[in-house]
């Protein structure tokens, strides 16, 4: 048979002093009766100096050496009062406290029916930077996937992805717009001449010209081989058409410097604007007959949608 023995005090006394976690208990006036030396130093006492004081005494204290539990606040009334708000509002409350010296706590308080509060403050700093590493992955990730790897424009996926985000925008301010389809003229020829590598170079040289000769709002992507996509929000055609022959002189003007020679590079566009009711596929197709007209007509050049 199991015999249940009640621990005495002393012995649990000695674990919670010799605990990595923080103990504490405040009385109903909130005055702290008890607490190991790991609470104290939270708020930079020793465990003796902290019994004894009420908990608005030992944040001021903190606040006053800028040292333990990190309180940013310029007003530390104003902080007190919040908290004073939260604490006992309910019977368990659990929060993240970060330290000054960068180290994380998980808080939990307890209340008991009167109004005494067991607070726990647990080191959580191990945790924390795993979750920082974590998110930070999860971003690279997120870039990654949104982001074309040899030009560092936006990929397909996420230049529709942004564009349908602004033709809803779009649709609500009744604007026009504009798509804009650029492609390397005769470029199986500059890879035929030069090799794959000086192709890749001239892919990333060209998205560079072309970002250069946008202006801030300009939705730009690679959305094939050697093919580009620009999005002019609330761009009418006159406009649009002053952008796209920017980039077309910027591309012609700029040949790719590679061992001493320099590879001529032009790209051809084709333009649609369209009103605020047309989808993604609208602009698409009628920007991919104007850019084969561009390029029946001798390349290097625009057409405008008909
Ligand atoms: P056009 O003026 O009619 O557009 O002629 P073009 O030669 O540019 O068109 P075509 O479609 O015949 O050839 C496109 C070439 O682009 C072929 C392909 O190898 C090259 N290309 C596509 N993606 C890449 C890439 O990532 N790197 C390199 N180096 N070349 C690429
Ligand atoms: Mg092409
Ligand atoms: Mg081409």
């Amino acid at each position: 048979m199991t015999q249940h023995l009640t621990p005495n005090l002393s012995q649990v006394m000695e674990f919670i002093d010799r605990s990595q976690d923080g103990y504490g208990i405040f009385d109903h006036e909130d005055v702290l009766s008890y607490c190991n030396s790991q609470f104290a130093a939270l708020f930079c006492y020793q465990t003796g100096e902290a019994t004894g004081k009420h908990f608005s005494e030992l944040v001021k204290h903190a606040h006053s050496l800028q040292q333990g539990i990190r309180l940013d606040h310029q007003n530390i009334d104003a902080f007190i009062d919040d908290a004073n708000h939260k604490r006992r509002s309910r019977l368990f409350r659990i929060f993240e406290v970060d330290l000054i010296d960068g180290r994380w706590f998980l808080f939990s308080e307890q209340c008991n029916p009167r109004g005494d509060m067991l607070v726990q403050a647990k080191d959580i700093t191990k945790q924390k930077i795993l979750e920082q590493s974590l998110q930070n992955s999860i971003e690279e990730l997120n870039e990654l996937a949104l982001t074309d790897e040899l030009t560092r424009v936006a990929n397909r996926r996420s230049f529709v992805g942004s564009v349908d985000s602004e033709l809803s925008r779009c649709r609500r301010t009744g604007a026009s717009m504009t798509l804009a389809l650029l492609d390397l003229d005769h470029f199986k020829a500059v890879n035929d001449t030069y090799g794959h590598i000086v192709g890749d170079a001239a892919l990333r040289h060209v998205a560079q010209l072309i970002r250069q000769s946008l202006r801030q709002y300009d939705i730009l992507g690679r959305i094939g081989g050697e093919e580009f996509a620009v999005f002019l929000s609330n761009t009418d055609q006159a406009s649009a058409f002053t952008v796209a022959d920017r980039t077309r002189r910027e591309v012609y003007q700029h040949p790719l410097q590679f061992e001493g020679s320099y590879v001529q590079l032009s790209v051809s566009i084709g333009l649609s604007t369209q009103g605020c009711n047309a989808t993604f596929n609208d602009l698409y197709t009628e920007a991919d007959s104007a850019l084969y007209k561009a390029k029946h007509e001798g390349r290097n050049q625009i057409a405008i949608a008909s």
